[in-house]
């Protein structure tokens, strides 16, 4: 097959549209729909220097993501650091290995790589949290809240303009849908254009990544030499999205438009959310939501500390 473009080999058959491509104009394509990406955030419009912390967990995604940045902030003055927030997940080399390689590829890129982790914002880990609320919870469930809070915080700390995250389109349809099984219309509208009241709270973020598939960033690590991820999550198999990417991944190979379709669908929902106020946690001041009267941070936060208080009283 020849590249559509060139003329060339191909190495890269876009099953979505049928469009192959050979591996210079695979590489630029991908590059091409970041830039139209963070350009949509309006940076690189007026020239100003930007500082863009980058949420970087070690998988192959978050790599991809730091690469592509990399190579497409080099147009702008944008100013690149890598955030590492280490959840405190034991098992295996799960962590270890990975925090050698965001050391390495940032080192070889001159990005400034800062490691934080749940146990110094919130005084346990992880695996902690799973172990006191015994299964009330879902890990990933716990993690996500409590990683995406960190993150905020530590970015906001390291003085970010933004704060990209590394979700790719099926991640991103992946969330669309999950909100759909749970029955969430709120957090299908809830927007990342804050109300001007709640702006003071979050970094914007940015997602470089999600019009680029799964499929098409992993292709990009191998051509790249981004080792894959050898090891997963011990806790990654009890989550729902890991059922919900199953699922999707089967209807995607008969219906290949469907992650684009829900991506649209949530970009609709969000885009009648924007400016969306919201009710105060009495704990912490952070917005919260569903009239909740404390936030979720700080909902996990009390429960494990009780747990972990009572524990220590029993033992
Ligand atoms: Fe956290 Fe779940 Fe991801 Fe593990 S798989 S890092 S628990 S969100």
């Amino acid at each position: 097959m020849e590249c559509k473009k060139c003329g060339r080999p191909a190495v890269y058959v876009d099953k979505r549209s049928g469009t192959a491509l050979c591996e210079d104009h695979f590489r630029e394509g991908l590059e091409e729909r970041v830039r139209k990406e963070i350009r949509s955030e309006g940076i690189g419009k007026d020239r100003r220097h930007i500082r863009i912390v980058m949420g970087i967990s070690g998988g192959k995604d978050s790599l991809v993501m730091m690469d592509l940045l990399w190579r497409v902030e080099r147009e702008y003055d944008v100013e690149l650091i890598a955030l590492t927030v280490d959840e405190g997940i034991e098992g295996g080399e799960y962590r270890g290995k990975r925090f050698d390689l965001i050391r390495r590829m940032a080192n070889e890129r001159g990005i400034k790589w800062e490691l934080r982790s749940f146990k110094q914002k919130y005084g346990f880990t992880l695996d902690d949290s799973v172990v006191a609320l015994k299964g009330r919870e879902e890990p990933c469930s716990i993690c996500g809240v409590l990683r995406r809070r960190a993150l905020n915080d530590y970015a906001k700390e390291l003085g970010a303009d933004y704060l990209a995250i590394a979700h790719n389109l099926d991640d991103e349809a992946e969330t669309v849908l999950m909100n759909v099984i749970r029955g969430d219309p709120q957090a299908l509208r809830r927007s990342e254009n804050y109300a001007d009241e709640l702006a003071a709270f979050y970094v914007p973020r940015i997602k470089p990544m999600r019009r680029i598939t799964e499929r098409e960033a992993a292709f990009y690590a191998y051509l790249m030499g981004i080792p894959a991820e050898e090891e997963e999550c011990p806790y990654a198999r009890l989550s729902l999205r890991d059922q919900v990417r199953s699922f999707l991944d089967s209807l995607a190979r008969d219906h290949p438009a469907v992650l684009d379709s829900l991506v649209r669908f949530g970009d609709e929902l969000k885009e009648k959310g924007k400016g969306f106020s919201r009710s105060r946690c009495a704990s912490c001041g952070y917005p919260t939501s569903g009239g909740r009267e404390y936030c979720r941070v700080c909902e996990i936060n009390f429960a494990v500390k009780k747990a972990l208080i009572g524990a220590n009283q029993e033992g």
